[in-house]
Parts: structure tokens; C-alpha cells; sequence
């Protein structure tokens, strides 16, 4: 399904997205029971995240803190006083039989997230609040030898912490929905919270989609999508809704509001619930929690702890190290890269210099090994050492690519690598010029053609030069000294 250019024009998308978000705690939001991912199916839990009669939930410090550097990131307000409530609903991976989350009063709210549009324009996106719950555990409908007959339950999950974060029906394409998933998933590493893997489910989205005529003043009926578990999905789950709506709207009919499951075999999204039928959660204050207070000297203990966040790394990037706006876009995408590359900086004492290994030579070699930055044989001291020898003029770029490539397979440091090879530059006017006298002598017709006025052929000699001293000769002497020796 795809509609017009005209038609989509014709109308305007409203989208609102809510994000869950992993937070990535040593043991569950209201047990000490573990959280990590792989263990075996119903062995990290206890009488609490199982919800037997009489257990008592007590509220993980680390979760609290973890939000308020999260709400931080977001530019939210904490809130002095939140509640936790009970949202009551009954499904076989939810033992408790209700889910511990907020309602009227959020720990976080009325945040914003900056986003840079693909025009490179930046738009303001409100974020409406964030709130704390815990997750339900997993339903696996598949892989089992009776699998066509029942459904298993592993509740590990159950009770592993999560913010949820829902944003003001701010954005009006996928592609500003996908700008504004890839800056918060972004925040939330940088402050450390969550690793956001979407593969691991630590990232989850939920897109509310609504159409209007443009320039109506009010907003459409709205979808709500669900499953959209990569950016792509989201994407497309998102431009088929607006198309789906459209149509629907254009054939005469009504944009019911309800709940739609992306199906990413099909590219569509179908059908899974009418919001009228939806439960009601009576959510009411959980009974077995207090009042989550949190004063100003513990939030400012907090804040004071917090790692430097993206937005402010990547303009110290431009302005301390002159990088180009589009290097330091590409240096801040993940946390661990951007550290990479300022350790090589501090070390090699040059930033540009670090900034063009790190996207080109290591960004290749890491490709080409399918390797991770965290997986580098070459550590950014050792890359920021190499750089070091290219700026003292022992090599030239050049044979700094040959370096690079043995230090890639050994342990050895590029002082090393360079002298036992013999492969330092060649900086000496008494050696150059022995060998560019030598080349002179050789090459009679293009000395003539030079001082003839045709000097293109510097290069051609200055080439022979390289050559003869394979390749150690410092070309930028080379090509000074032959111009001071022809004219
Ligand atoms: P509900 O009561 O159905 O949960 P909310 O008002 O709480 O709806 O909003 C849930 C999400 O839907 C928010 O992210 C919000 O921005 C978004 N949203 C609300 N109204 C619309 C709309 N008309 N079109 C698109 N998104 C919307
Ligand atoms: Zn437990
Ligand atoms: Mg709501």
C-alpha cells in the first residue's frame, strides 16, 4: 500500500512514540534477584517477582538513581513525590496479576529531546513524562516439541526494572520518529542507564500514528502500533499506518482507535485490539510501597555523577579538537567510540589526525575482522602513539598505514614495529639528497623538460625519489629540495 505524493500531501501525520527502556541494574526493581539475559528459563526469581501471598516489594536504590539520571537527560523535571500503582490486568507471564508502575504522578516530566532532522534542521520534541514499572515475564509460543498444543512461561524477566518514556504527539514523519528513537536511545547509554539493545528487548517502541487534513486545527483519531522491535520497522510500520489511514479516510471510512500489531514479513499492520475493549487497569496506589521521595541533596549527588552526555560531547569535539560537524557526528554514535577516539587524541596529541584513523583506518579494519571498537587489537594509547610518530615526522602517513597493519596482528608498540622494519621516515637533507642527486643523474630528459617550464613533472620525479628510499624519504622535503635544486 502506498498513496500519492498529492494525497500525502494533502494530509499531515501526528505521531507520538512511547519507549520502554531497560535499566540496566544488577538485580530486579523490587527483589535482589538477577537480571541477566541467557540464564535458565525460571531460575533468576523468588517469592517476590513470583508474587506469592504475603511477599513484600522493596524499591532498588539503583533504579531511582538511574532515573534521575535518565529524567536529567531528558530534561525532565523530578518530581519530589512519586507513587507507585498497581495497574491490574490478568495475563500468564504476569504472575502478581498486576503490573507495579506510575500513574498520576510520574518520578519524571515535561522533558525535551532535540532532534536533527534529515534537512539537518533541529526541532524540539516534547517529552510528556517518564515513569518507572517493572517488566512482565516472557510467553514463548515456539521451539518446543508440543509447541502446537501449549505456550511455556519463563519469568526471569518478571520484575526486571524499565522507564517508560512517552513523548507529546510532537513528531509528523517516521523519519522525524526514527531521529527522535536514535537521540534517546543515544541519551539513555550516554548516561549510562540501559545498553538500549533492541535485540535484547532493552529498547522497546510503540508508535501512536494519526492523520489530518493539513492545517486542520485538531488532531486525528489515533493507532497505536505495537512490535516495532528495530528503527526499520519502525519506520516502515509508521509510513504504512499514515498510507493505511489516509486510504481509509479518502475511501469515506473512519480511523478507529486501537491497538495494531506490525507484521515485518508483510510490512503491514493489522488489527489486534479495539481501545474500547481494552482492559481497565483500575490502577489504584500499591499498598506495599511508600511514597518515592527523593530530596534536592540526593538528586544534586546524583547529577553531580552523571558521565557527559552526547550533546555536549560533540560540540567540545568541534571546538577543542577542530573536528568538522559531520566528524564529530560520526565519533559521538556510540559512547565507546567517542572515548576511543579522545584517548587517541590525548595521546597522539592530534585530533584531527585521531578523528580521520578512527572513522578510516580502524573503522575498516574493525569492519573487515567484524570486530567491536571494544574488541580492538589496537588500543587507542597504541593508535594515539602512532599518531605520535606522525606528527614528530619519524613517518609519513603513508608508512603509518603499513605500521598500523602490523600492530593490528601483534602486541608490539609502532616505535618498535617502525625500527625493526626499518621503516622510519627519512628526515635527513644529507640522505635525501644523496638519492635525489641520484635520480637527477638518471632522469636527464625530465630535468630538461622542468627547466623548460613544464614543472608537472616534479611529481613524476619526486615519485622516483619515493620510490628509491621505499618509501621513507618525508615527501614534503623531497619536493622542496628538488624545486630548490631545478630552479
Ligand atoms: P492514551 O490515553 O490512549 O494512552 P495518551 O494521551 O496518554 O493516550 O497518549 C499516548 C501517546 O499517544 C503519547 O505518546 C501521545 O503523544 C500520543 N498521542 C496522543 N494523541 C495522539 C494523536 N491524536 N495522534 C498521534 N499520537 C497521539
Ligand atoms: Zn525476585
Ligand atoms: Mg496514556
Amino acid at each position: 500500500m502506498s498513496v500519492s505524493p498529492a494525497l500525502r500531501e494533502k494530509y499531515e501525520a501526528v505521531i507520538g512514540l512511547e519507549v520502554h527502556v531497560q535499566l540496566a541494574t544488577r538485580t530486579k526493581i523490587f527483589c535482589a534477584c538477577p537480571t541477566g539475559f541467557g540464564a535458565q528459563p525460571n531460575t533468576n526469581v523468588c517469592p517476590v517477582c513470583l508474587g506469592m501471598p504475603g511477599a513484600l516489594p522493596v524499591l532498588n536504590k539503583r533504579v531511582v538513581e538511574m532515573a534521575v539520571q535518565a529524567a536529567t537527560a531528558l530534561n525532565c523535571t523530578v518530581r519530589e513525590e512519586s507513587i507507585f500503582a498497581r495497574k491490574n490486568y490478568f495475563y500468564p507471564d504476569l504472575p502478581k496479576g498486576y503490573q507495579i508502575s506510575q500513574y498520576d504522578k510520574p518520578v519524571a516530566e515535561h522533558g525535551f529531546i532535540d532532534i536533527v532532522l534529515p534537512s539537518g534542521d533541529h526541532k524540539r520534541i516534547g517529552v510528556t513524562r517518564a515513569h518507572l514499572e517493572d517488566d512482565a515475564g516472557k510467553s514463548i509460543h515456539d521451539g518446543f516439541r508440543d509447541s502446537d498444543k501449549y505456550t511455556y512461561v519463563d519469568l526471569n524477566r518478571t520484575g526486571t526494572p524499565l522507564i517508560e518514556i512517552v513523548s507529546e504527539p510532537d513528531l509528523r514523519s517516521a523519519d522525524e520518529a526514527y531521529a527522535y528513537l536514535t537521540e534517546l536511545k543515544l541519551l539513555m547509554q550516554y548516561c549510562d542507564v540501559s545498553t538500549c539493545d533492541m535485540e535484547k528487548g532493552h529498547l522497546r517502541c510503540d508508535a501512536n500514528v494519526s492523520v489530518r487534513l493539513r492545517g486542520a486545527p485538531q488532531f486525528g483519531t489515533k493507532a497505536e502500533v505495537k512490535n516495532l522491535n528495530s528503527f526499520r520497522f519502525l519506520k516502515q510500520a509508521i509510513d504504512y499506518e499514515i498510507d493505511r489511514q489516509i486510504e481509509l479516510i479518502e475511501g469515506g471510512g473512519r480511523v478507529i482507535q486501537e491497538t495494531r500489531l506490525y507484521n515485518p514479513d508483510s510490512g503491514e499492520t493489522v488489527s489486534m485490539r479495539s481501545k474500547e475493549a481494552a482492559h481497565d487497569y483500575r490502577y489504584f496506589p500499591e499498598p506495599d510501597l511508600l511514597p518515592l521521595r527523593i530530596g534536592t541533596a540526593w538528586m544534586s549527588e546524583i547529577r553531580g555523577g552523571m558521565p557527559e552526555l552526547h550533546p555536549v560531547k560533540r560540540a567540545r569535539f568541534i571546538t577543542d579538537y577542530g573536528l568538522r560537524e559531520y566528524d564529530a557526528d560520526v565519533l559521538i554514535q556510540t559512547r565507546e567510540m567517542s572515548a576511543y577516539f579522545e584517548e587517541a587524541a590525548r595521546v597522539g596529541g592530534d585530533g584531527r589526525t585521531a578523528a580521520n584513523w578512527v572513522m578510516g583506518d580502524l573503522a575498516g579494519a574493525l569492519k573487515a575482522d567484524s570486530k567491536e571498537i571494544t574488541e580492538s587489537p589496537v588500543s587507542a594509547a597504541r593508535l594515539g602513539e602512532l599518531i605520535k610518530l606522525i606528527g614528530s615526522g619519524a613517518i609519513s602517513g603513508k608508512l603509518a598505514k603499513d605500521i598500523f597493519a602490523k600492530m593490528w596482528t601483534s602486541e608490539d608498540s609502532p616505535e618498535a614495529i617502525m625500527d625493526r622494519e626499518g621503516l622510519r621516515q627519512i628526515s635527513d637533507t644529507s640522505a635525501i639528497e644523496k638519492i635525489l642527486d641520484e635520480v637527477l643523474a638518471a632522469n636527464p630528459k625530465q630535468v630538461e623538460q622542468y627547466k623548460g617550464g613544464k614543472t608537472a613533472v616534479a611529481g613524476f620525479l619526486v615519485g622516483q625519489v619515493m620510490k628509491a628510499s621505499r618509501g621513507q624519504a618525508n615527501p614534503g622535503m623531497v619536493q622542496e629540495m628538488l624545486k630548490a635544486k631545478l630552479s
